[in-house]
């Protein structure tokens, strides 16, 4: 059995206002923010966490995110980098269904999808405040089309096909040595995922629950939010996972912290 290893698959830029990153604190004026996937090769199958932003969509939707992001940074790309295909991961799981965390899903046609429950009602049943958030779901014309009820729904860009989902809810170990943690407030069903590694602490992904590690330091949430005191919460419960575990924290759209991260074809192990 071949130990564990994770590839931090680099999906390219956006741009949003300090104050979004830093809610009521900022400083105000454009921050350029990284965009990333995690893979990871396991004994039991080929893991996607999150997968970045489609680059039309962005640009379509919500374009003044001003999208930076080159053939090698898209899902196919970044694998290609690796020597793999899109039809060689198994498991896609999603922190969370945000644009910028599902928009390489589409690509990922043999895979099962995991997410918790509450996020995948969320996707078609959510705040209205949330609507730019959740406004990429080419990945699934099921939950597309429930959205925009029923008959009205635009016929999805790509020969889609209908993923496989398998919802989640609670902590879960869902294969050895890695394990979803429910941290939700920034979205009603987000985890954030741990993994364990032979030669290294283990790596604990915050995902959105907390996007640099300035906002850990300030204890400053950002302002896309469903549940602003449960997101503290849940930050507050990243720090006590990594003190638990002895875990390192890689967080989500941390632009100082992302260029000290092994980016693939480098590799953790
Ligand atoms: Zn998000």
């Amino acid at each position: 059995m071949s130990d564990t290893k994770v590839y931090l698959l680099d999906g390219g830029t956006l741009v949003i206002d300090g104050f979004h990153a830093f809610w009521n604190r900022g400083p105000g004026g454009e921050l350029r923010f990284p965009c990333y996937a995690v893979l990871v090769e396991h004994a039991d199958g080929t893991y996607i966490f999150d997968t970045g932003y489609d680059h039309d969509h962005v640009m379509k939707v919500l374009p003044f995110e001003k999208p930076l992001q080159t053939p090698e940074q898209t899902i196919p790309g970044a694998l290609a980098r690796i020597g793999k295909k899109p039809q060689d991961v198994d498991y896609v799981i999603n922190s969370h269904y945000h644009f910028d965390h599902c928009g390489g899903n589409k690509y990922l046609t043999e895979a099962c999808t995991l997410c918790h429950a509450k996020e995948l009602e969320a996707c078609s049943c959510h705040q209205p405040f949330e609507h730019l958030g959740y406004s990429d779901l080419s990945f699934a014309p099921d939950l597309a089309k429930a959205k925009a009820g029923a008959k009205d729904a635009a016929e999805p860009a790509l020969d889609i096909y209908t993923p496989k989902f398998e919802t989640l809810t609670g902590d879960q170990e869902i294969a050895k040595g890695l394990w979803l943690f429910e941290t939700p407030g920034h979205t009603a069903g987000h985890y954030s995922m741990m993994v364990e590694l032979k030669n290294r602490r283990p790596m604990l992904f915050t995902a959105d629950a907390c996007y640099s590690q300035k906002n850990m330091d300030m204890m400053c949430i950002s302002s896309f939010h469903l549940d602003p005191t449960a997101s503290l919460k849940s930050m507050q419960r990243l720090k006590d996972l990594a003190e638990k575990y002895d875990a390192e924290l890689f967080y989500s759209h941390d632009p100082e912290s992302f260029g000290d991260y092994i980016k693939a074809p480098g590799f953790y192990s």
